[in-house]
């Protein structure tokens, strides 16, 4: 069974997508982690993100860097969104994924192509979201918790330019599959939303 969890930034994709790979015992891939390897690297390489050629260049990051904390910071994640408006860096990644989804037994991916673009015949399609406002606050409270005091208008500042990035770009926008389901976690906490996810994959196996 290949799980398709896509979303925004901040949504709660991550986390869902974690728990249903340890509900159902399958192998996750966080696929935004490859974006910011990139990004990492344009930013070591000291080149230009929006250079669609030193983007490329960075698709040959060691894959040591995928264990780097530093890929986890709010820098890097705009560097992420930044690369991976190139169509040479989503195709550069596209076999990577691909493999992952294919694997026998099955796997949960998470990102914002993999219902549409990486995984189109996923079994289960679900499209995490919440409002800007939530997820900014969201961030900002994990933010506080590791010590960084950031305020909230900036985040929600940051959030919004990236969704308009990952909402608007040509190449493998961030939009709901056709036959996803939408999951809307503005008003859910985690538990709940994990279980909703739970919920709605036994749903969708059993009419299989
Ligand atoms: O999910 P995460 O915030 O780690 O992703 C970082 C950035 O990588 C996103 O803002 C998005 O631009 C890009 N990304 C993507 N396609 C994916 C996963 C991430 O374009 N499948």
């Amino acid at each position: 069974m290949i799980i398709a969890v896509d979303g925004p930034t901040a949504s709660g994709k991550g986390t869902i997508a974690r728990a249903l790979a340890a509900h159902f015992g399958l192998p996750h891939l966080d696929t935004g982690l490859l974006y910011r390897a990139v990004g990492r690297q344009v930013q070591l390489n000291g080149a230009d993100p929006d250079d669609p050629e030193a983007a490329l260049a960075a698709c040959a990051f060691g894959n040591d860097l995928l264990d780097d904390a530093i890929l986890r910071s709010e820098e890097v994640g705009g560097l992420a969104s930044r690369v991976s408006v190139h169509p040479a860096v989503r195709r550069a990644l596209y076999e990577r994924q691909r493999a992952f989804a294919l694997q026998a037994g099955g796997a949960v991916l998470d990102g914002r192509d993999i219902g549409t673009v990486i995984a189109p015949e996923a079994e289960v399609k679900l499209f995490v979201t919440a409002s800007v406002a939530e997820r900014a606050r969201r961030r900002w409270q994990e933010m506080k918790a590791r010590g960084i005091d950031v305020p909230l208008t900036a985040i929600e500042r940051d959030i919004a330019a990236r969704d308009a990035r990952d909402m608007g770009r040509e190449d493998a926008p961030l939009r709901p599959a056709t036959d996803a389901l939408v999951l809307d976690t503005t008003h859910l906490g985690r538990e709940a939303a994990i279980e909703a996810a739970i919920t709605a994959v036994l749903a969708k196996s059993a009419r299989a």
